[in-house]
């Protein structure tokens, strides 16, 4: 027994310990500079409607291309993000120049009418300054409301369900869409589902992709596309990597599909070849 305390004490002050807290300092310094040095982008996926296969928006994703530590996945830098409260700056980054980025495409005649989602982070819903900055995005950008929608977590409403049901309200009033991503993931309330003022339910992607092997993934995403209706909103399923995929949600009301089987997260130029390559119709019945 003293022998394994011993062992968990060296292992605590190992080599190896020190280099985790020195990687995650150096990651928060060169996130700190990051929007000073320019290194953020946005990709885009689209999403289709289930039943037309048409593009009907697409969801900004933020990258981060750091010359030192090279290209860093959300899901290693956003937590870090949130705890420093650098989000915050770096979410108002993501809001302005996804709709920006999206109005010239509009003013190119290249994105007509199509929505564009934002993902917010719980730092930025709790923000007081979030609803006055969200109207001059709007204002700036030109942006119809009704075509941006802010993507927020399950878990990011429930945190706090009072507040963000206020906050949500304030959003709506501005006429944007609000939908809730990684649904099932987290613990929602019912009753609280229903008193949000939200329009869409995104099926997480962790059901979605192992729905044609697993038959509770298959009636978790069944269930959850019910609720949605009965509750008045679409549904969207995340994740979908492949065509059988795509025809079961389709056959089950899914109202919309996102995943690699239609198109990866691309930077702006390849995403706009894309949407061009879908006007051509012997492309569409390829379902590419
Ligand atoms: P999310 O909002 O749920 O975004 C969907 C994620 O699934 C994206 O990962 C996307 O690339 C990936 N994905 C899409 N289709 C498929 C598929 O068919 N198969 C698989 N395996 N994955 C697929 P990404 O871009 O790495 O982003 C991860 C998460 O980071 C996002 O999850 C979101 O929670 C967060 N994130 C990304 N950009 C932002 C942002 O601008 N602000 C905030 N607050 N969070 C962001
Ligand atoms: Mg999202
Ligand atoms: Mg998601
Ligand atoms: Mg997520």
């Amino acid at each position: 027994e003293a022998k394994s305390a011993g062992r968990d004490t060296a292992r605590f002050f190992s080599p190896e310990t020190d280099q985790r807290v020195l990687a995650r300092q150096t990651m928060e310094g060169q996130l700190r500079q990051a929007l000073a040095n320019d290194e953020f982008s946005l990709h885009f996926q689209p999403r289709l409607n289930a039943r037309t296969r048409r593009v009907q928006g697409a969801e900004a994703l933020l990258r981060w291309n750091n010359p030192m530590l090279g290209q860093v996945a959300p899901g290693h830098f956003i937590h870090l993000a949130e705890e420093t409260g650098l989000i915050k700056p770096i979410g108002l980054w993501v809001l302005r120049e996804a709709c920006a980025q999206w109005m010239a495409l509009e003013a190119q005649g290249v994105c007509k009418g199509l929505e564009l989602s934002v993902n917010l982070s719980v730092a930025q819903l709790s923000d007081p300054e979030l609803v006055g900055q969200l109207e001059s995005v709007l204002r700036a950008s030109g942006i119809p409301p009704h075509q941006l929608e802010l993507e927020l977590t399950e878990s990011q409403l429930m945190d706090n369900p009072g507040a963000a049901q206020a906050q949500v309200s304030a959003l709506k009033a501005l006429g944007v869409q609000i939908a809730i991503d990684d649904f099932g993931t987290g613990y929602s309330s019912l009753a609280y589902l229903k008193r949000f003022e939200i329009d869409k339910l995104k099926v997480d992607q962790s059901f979605v992709q192992s729905m044609l092997d697993d038959s509770a993934d298959a009636a978790i995403v069944h269930a959850v596309i019910a609720l949605g209706h009965t509750l008045g909103l679409k549904v969207v399923a995340e994740g979908v990597e492949n065509l059988p995929t795509a025809q079961t949600l389709t056959a089950l009301g899914c109202d919309e599909l996102q995943g690699y089987c239609f198109s990866r997260p691309q930077p702006i130029e390849e995403f706009v070849a894309w949407l061009q390559g879908q006007d051509d119709p012997p492309n569409r019945r390829r379902g590419r």
